[in-house]
This record gives C-alpha cells, structure tokens and sequence, in this order.
C-alpha cells in the first residue's frame, strides 16, 4: 500500500496514548479481567499504530531487542478482541485498537470498518446493518456471535 502523497496518522502518543491505557486498565478491573504487561504492550501498539497492525509486525515490535514469543502476543490478541479493546480486520490479516473503547463499555460488539486500500486508514463505523443480520438470522433460528462488516475503497484524502 503505497501511493504518492502523505497520509496523516491518527495514531496515539504521548498523554492521549497513556489516557487510553489507564482508561483500559480500568475497564478491565471493572470486568474482572486483568491488563497484564504483555496485553497492555500489545493493545499500546495497536494505539500507537492508529491502523491496523499485522500479527507478526506486533511480534517483531513487542520487545526491544529480541522479538516477543508469538504464543505471547496471539494470546494478548486474543484478550483484547474479547473485551472490545481490538477488532480482527480479516480482509487484512491484521487487528485494529477499538476507538470506541473509552466512551461505551464496550464489549465484544460488532464493527463495520472502511478500510483505503490506497493509505491503509481504517476507520471503525456503526453497524447500521446489524439489526437487519440479526432479524434475518433469527428468522433462521440462527445465533450470531460476531459480525464483522469491512468495506474497501479510498479515503477522502486518496480520492482526492
Ligand atoms: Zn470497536
Ligand atoms: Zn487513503
């Protein structure tokens, strides 16, 4: 994914990175859960990164030096997508940090994603679909666990 023009990042740093890492703590002692040092690095990268990050670059990044155990960072992984903390971007193969963490409660909750093919941005949307799936399931009997909805195209500043 490559194109000639800049992309800004929407990434987190500095105070707003480590407001959204004690918002998260705090979530988690809520639920019973606990924000373990590797979750809590992964789910800081997922944050830093502002865009979804790929499995094995979380790996290769975990650690300074020598890269993570992937067992290690699968498992964080795991965690987080549980609890709403990261969303799986299947078309990617990659995991996203859930912007809407700090506002709901969230947690495993379906998302729709518009995904740039051309800068990579994603930006995570509301279902509106879902109600639809869901009656539509449920006329069938059937029970959904997890709907995940992600549409590719060109953000405003690639179509530009
Ligand atoms: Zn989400
Ligand atoms: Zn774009």
């Amino acid at each position: 994914m490559s194109c000639g023009h800049d992309h800004h990042s929407t990434g987190l740093s500095g105070g707003a990175l480590s407001a959204e890492l004690t918002a998260a703590d705090a979530r988690c002692v809520d639920a019973g859960q606990k924000l373990t040092a590797p979750r809590r690095r992964v789910l800081e990268l997922l944050l830093e990164a502002g865009q979804p990050v790929k499995a094995y670059d979380l790996i290769a990044t975990f650690a300074d030096g020598a890269p993570a155990k992937p067992p290690t960072v699968y498992r964080a992984l795991e965690f987080l997508s549980k609890q709403g903390f990261a969303h799986r971007i299947e078309s990617l193969n990659a995991y996203v940090a859930c912007r809407h963490s700090s506002s709901e409660g969230a947690d495993n909750h379906a998302a729709a994603f518009l995904i740039c093919d051309c800068c990579g941005a994603t930006r995570e949307i509301d279902p509106a679909v879902l109600d639809s799936i869901q009656a539509a399931a449920g006329a069938r009997d059937f029970t959904v666990q997890n709907v995940t909805i992600e549409a590719h195209g060109l953000c405003a500043d690639c179509s530009a």
